[in-house]
């Protein structure tokens, strides 16, 4: 479990992160999305004791980060892929976290086999690492201790389709047995395609929250038919908010059958009735970048 409390962090008067309160439930592979310079790694930096937090708290299992006793067998944590040493290779980088830990040689060489580095890759210098062996590197380093928390920034960053999938099955089975994952992404499709829980963050604030099926649930029905003023009336009747669409049609607030069902009730002729367009997480992150990149350009 992961949560944090009105979570602050400023720096000088510009607030990166600001009253930020969540849970990543055990289970679930919670997924933190929102466009570049968010909030999102200042958030983890907190999360992982790695930047202090101006007020509010951030506890990983119950207690603050740095309060935890050999955190690596606690929680798992992958920040920057990029951030180790070019002329080490991949199995030095692992051997170095497994001593740390106080585990055997051959624990290196399973997490090797489970994020699919040969012993090969791992004998190459990370200097010669594409992105996406990085991303596997750090996924292996996270999961050394057998942690039952993952934090992990951007992991499919450098990933292709396929990376995608295999991170999704991976992180899915840790979370079926009780794992929990905060895993951060500046990209709509790849937290729809990774996690079950979403948190948006825009300018430093959590701007919407659920799981995937409710934020990406079908918004509204799409209705057409030739009889409108009688179908209107018994939908404002109903007390159903609508709104007339472009192409002469009507978008409810309410289920197709619902719908379906007034306009039978009320012997209504539907020439269409379909759920409506799911734009509502798109379109807010749409707005939440193009707001971001004009702060930026303003900067
Ligand atoms: P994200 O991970 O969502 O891309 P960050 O958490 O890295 O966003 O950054 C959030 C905001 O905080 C950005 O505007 C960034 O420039 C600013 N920021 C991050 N770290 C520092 C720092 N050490 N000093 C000043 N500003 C920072």
């Amino acid at each position: 479990m992961i949560t944090t409390q009105n979570l602050v962090r400023r720096y000088g008067d510009f607030t990166a992160v600001n009253n930020v309160s969540f849970t990543a439930e055990p289970g679930r592979v919670t997924g933190f999305l929102g466009p570049n310079g968010a909030g999102k790694s200042t958030t983890m930096r907190v999360l992982t004791g790695l930047t202090p937090a101006t007020s509010g708290s951030a506890t990983v299992l119950g207690k603050p980060f740095k309060e935890l006793v050999n955190p690596g067998r606690h929680v798992g944590v992958l920040l920057d892929a990029s951030a180790q040493h070019n002329g080490r290779t991949g199995r030095e980088v692992l051997m170095i976290s497994a001593k740390t830990m106080g585990l055997p040689a051959k624990r290196v060489d399973h997490m090797m086999d489970v994020v699919g580095l040969t012993q090969k890759e791992g004998k190459r210098r990370l200097g010669n690492y594409s992105l996406g062996m990085r991303q596997r590197l750090g996924l292996a380093n996270a999961l050394m201790g057998d942690p039952r928390v993952l934090i992990l920034d951007e992991p499919a960053n450098g990933l292709d389709p396929a990376g995608i999938r295999w991170m999704r099955s991976l992180l899915g089975s840790y979370a079926d047995q009780g794992g929990t994952v905060l895993l951060s992404s500046h990209l709509l499709n790849e937290i729809e395609r990774i996690a079950d829980d979403i948190l948006v963050i825009g300018n430093g604030e959590i701007v919407a929250r659920g799981t995937k099926e409710e934020l990406l649930r079908p918004n509204g029905t799409v209705v057409k038919t030739p009889n409108s003023d009688v179908l209107t009336e018994a939908l404002t009747s109903a007390g159903l908010a609508f709104t007339v669409t472009g192409d002469g049609g009507l978008h409810v607030e309410a289920e197709p059958t619902d719908v379906g069902v007034l306009a039978a009730n009320n012997r209504v002729v539907l020439s269409e009735l379909r759920p409506g367009d799911n734009q509502g997480l798109e379109e807010m992150f749409l707005n939440l970048t193009a707001s971001n990149a004009r702060t930026e350009a303003a900067a």
